[in-house]
């Protein structure tokens, strides 16, 4: 650990978080074991989404602790926004936790099938759900975990579920072997630094190409609306959960401001829209 580097040492501390909460699970559930969802805030306000998201509360987001769930992370983790928004609402953390360790519980107990109920239940406890974003922080940790997903959008095709990903050896293990749920809609987030370093380089981009044969998109972080003048920009997501080829659509790739809230210049982007998306993922 760099002790003069705040951020290290708390990822440091993050990840022995995590540590704990695989070996003891049952301490980190807030209550009972079910999943619990979070209004997703894109929606709070009554905003829509291809028309299909015409009242507030008909679109949530089911959040666990990103970092070490993620992978496939590469730079990000060192900027995560998700990781800072956990530290400073300690109730946001506190349900990415129990999330995380209730998903642990119900694997142990039941495999992929009884992970598959679970988020049905959680999603059914809601009164009406058109869309649920997989997670505004976190990603798909373990295949069988990316499998319960695809389980989910097809025992609920009336949803429509989206987000973003870097978990792409994953992604290509899970989506090469099956036919990829239509409502399942899931975007392959890449990007780079103002100074070139690859930011959202993650572990796996090998996968990408592969990916995209699929049929699945990019979703280019920027640092300025100015880079890819050709990509349409993700404007209240509605990029985001258009369908991608594999999804039976014809989405293009397309671009969202990347959302950091270590590094200053990150804020041009949403600056130049004068707008914030908040839930970019990745
Ligand atoms: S930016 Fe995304 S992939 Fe990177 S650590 Fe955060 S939640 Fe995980």
């Amino acid at each position: 650990m760099d002790n003069n580097n705040p951020i290290s040492n708390g990822i440091e501390r993050f990840k022995n978080t995590l540590a704990e909460i695989s070996l003891n699970p049952e301490s980190f559930l807030a209550d009972d074991n079910g999943l619990k969802l979070s209004n997703n805030h894109k929606c709070r306000n009554g905003h829509y989404m291809h028309g299909r998201i015409e009242r507030k509360n008909q679109c949530v987001s089911f959040d666990i602790c990103p970092l070490n769930t993620c992978p496939g992370m590469g730079a990000c983790g060192r900027g995560c926004y998700d990781y800072v928004h956990g530290r400073t609402y300690p109730n946001v953390k506190k349900l990415q936790e129990h999330n995380f360790a209730s998903l642990l519980i119900n694997y142990r107990a039941g495999g992929v099938q009884k992970v598959t109920e679970s988020i049905i239940r959680a999603i059914k406890s809601k009164k009406v759900i058109k869309v649920v974003r997989i997670h505004a922080g976190g990603d798909f940790f373990t295949k069988w975990y990316l499998e319960a997903w695809v389980n989910v959008a097809r025992l609920m095709p009336d949803v429509t579920f989206y987000g973003y990903s870097k978990s792409f050896h994953i992604l290509y293990a899970v989506a090469s072997k099956i036919n990829w749920p239509s409502n399942l809609i899931i975007n392959l987030s890449v990007g780079v630094t103002p100074e070139g370093e690859l930011w959202h380089g993650g572990l796996y981009d090998e996968f990408i190409p592969k990916l995209q044969d699929l049929g699945f998109n990019l979703c280019h972080v920027v640092w300025g609306l100015d880079e890819y003048p050709e990509l349409p920009y993700n404007d209240e997501e509605r990029m985001a959960i258009t369908p991608s080829k594999i999804n039976g659509g014809n989405k293009p790739d397309f671009k969202i401001g990347i959302h950091s809230y270590f590094y200053p210049a990150m804020s041009k982007a949403h600056h130049d829209a004068e707008k914030l998306d908040g839930v970019h993922h990745c």
